[in-house]
């Protein structure tokens, strides 16, 4: 039964493949979550029947539009906007939107996809969705920046709503840019509709705790990965790459929970810092004055910079890849294992490449994909929802509480089920098969949609 159900698995996959010509990273993605999957449709025949991978791939909407906008020096500039609407079984679409000169179709469909199983291991109302734009905000003005969120928001507001898509930031969108997207909503749509987009500032319907919720929800799931091994993150050596929201927090929050950050990097080098990163010099230099990592060593004598290069040949016992898609590469992976390191876990989303997966599983040490571990983000965006729907604001330690008591039942789910499954111990498809099935079995429950 196994043999037959990975052949019919293998024929869909290559159905699914060529019908996204062109789109790698979203191939990438389909493959690794059917790859855990084959002893889920032998369990429940009803998925192959009622043909659920086919449906879970092809998204429910996609919109692309142009967006024009001038900069501050009058000349025209034309960017593309995406929405990918994938799937709202579970509740309204949710997913962050990203602004990055790398992004397209085959990108935002990829992160649309690994929202669907992210936001469903949250165990919240909210299905999957992902958008973004070309557009490069490195090096523009505040109203460059503002005059281009507006022109994107005036095409996608018509697509949104509480109810139906709830975007939030990622890469590139942070609490400025959804202040401007939210503005201009509100201006277009004459309502002031605060579970429209999460991720706000506080004076307008944000919540505390969001700012810093992937990060330090990605600090709890690797305190319990480490707990589950009988290990803590007492006096460990960690590095984490990137130096946006998701590592700052996640800096900060492993510090707090005893672990010791050496390195940090940006798309231009990396910093090491024996003596662990200063968090308010990290802090000054990327999120006040938006410079590049290398300044960090101008306020830190012992500090190093390296331009063009990695982290991951230093010396660490968990890595925390945080910055962006397969930027762990096997090579990475086996000079992290080489060296001794025991945990790694994704704040990114799908920073690890196949190859570099297949080294951590087959070396058994902790693995955790970004669905699992960077969940904390979207969980806390669904808390603000929660907020918003109810006009209230909760304080700070009661929302973190709710995150650390999130991403430990995410982490337990994933390892009871990758038990039952005959997978002791595998993270990755813990996660993937638990969420496939909360997906699947509400697709079932409303019929041919
Ligand atoms: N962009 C984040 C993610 O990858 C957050 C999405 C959200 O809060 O909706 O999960």
């Amino acid at each position: 039964l196994k043999q037959t159900m990975e052949d019919k698995l293998a024929s869909t996959l290559w159905n699914i493949q060529q019908r996204n010509l062109g789109e790698p990273e979203f191939i990438q993605a389909v493959k690794e979550v059917l790859g855990s999957i084959g002893t889920v449709l032998a369990k429940y025949p009803k998925f192959t029947e009622q043909k659920i991978i086919e449906r879970i791939c092809e998204p429910e909407r996609q919109v692309i539009f142009r967006v024009p906008w001038q900069d501050d020096r009058g000349e025209v500039h034309i960017n593309r906007g995406f929405r990918v609407q994938f799937n709202s079984a579970l509740g309204p679409f949710k997913g962050g939107l990203r602004f990055h000169p790398s992004v397209n179709l085959s990108i935002v469909k990829f992160l649309g996809f690994e929202q669907i199983f992210k936001n469903a291991l949250t165990g919240m109302p909210i299905g999957g969705g992902k958008g973004g734009s070309d557009f490069d905000p490195k090096g523009r003005s505040d109203d460059e920046v503002m005059r281009f969120c507006q022109s994107f928001m005036t095409e996608l507001s018509r697509h949104l709503g509480e109810y139906t898509d709830v975007p939030a930031g990622d890469v590139g969108v942070g609490r400025r840019e959804i202040g401007y997207l939210f503005g201009q909503y509100k201006r277009i749509s004459n309502r002031y509709e605060s579970g429209v987009l999460t991720g706000k500032g506080l004076s307008y319907g944000g919540a505390l705790v969001r700012a810093e919720a992937t990060g330090y929800g990605l600090g709890y799931f690797v305190q319990e990965m480490l707990a589950a091994r009988g290990e803590s993150l007492e006096g460990k050596t960690c590095l984490v790459s990137g130096s946006g929201n998701v590592a700052i927090y996640a800096i900060e929050k492993v510090t707090q929970l005893g672990g010791k950050v050496v390195a940090c990097s940006d798309s231009k080098g990396v910093v090491y810092d024996e003596e662990g990163i200063d968090l308010p010099t990290l802090k000054r230099v990327k999120e006040v004055d938006r410079l590049p990592i290398e300044t960090y060593v101008r306020y830190r004598k012992q500090a190093r910079y390296q331009g063009g290069g990695k982290l991951w040949e230093i010396k660490c016992d968990v890595a925390l890849p945080c910055a962006t898609q397969n930027e762990l590469t096997g090579k990475d992976a086996e000079a992290l294992l080489k060296n001794g390191c025991m945990a790694v876990a994704e704040g990114a989303n799908m920073p690890t490449t196949p190859e570099g997966v297949e080294k951590f599983v087959k070396a058994k040490i902790a693995y955790a994909p970004g669905k699992a571990a960077n969940a904390g983000g979207v969980a806390t965006s669904a808390l603000e929802m929660q907020q918003n729907a109810s006009r209230d604001a909760w304080s700070f330690d009661y929302t973190e509480k709710k995150l650390a008591n999130i991403m430990k039942d995410i982490h337990d789910r994933c390892l009871e089920t990758a038990d039952e499954f005959g997978v002791p111990g595998n993270y990755a498809q813990g996660a993937n098969i638990e969420a496939f099935i909360r997906v699947a079995d509400a697709m079932q429950s409303l019929g041919l949609i």
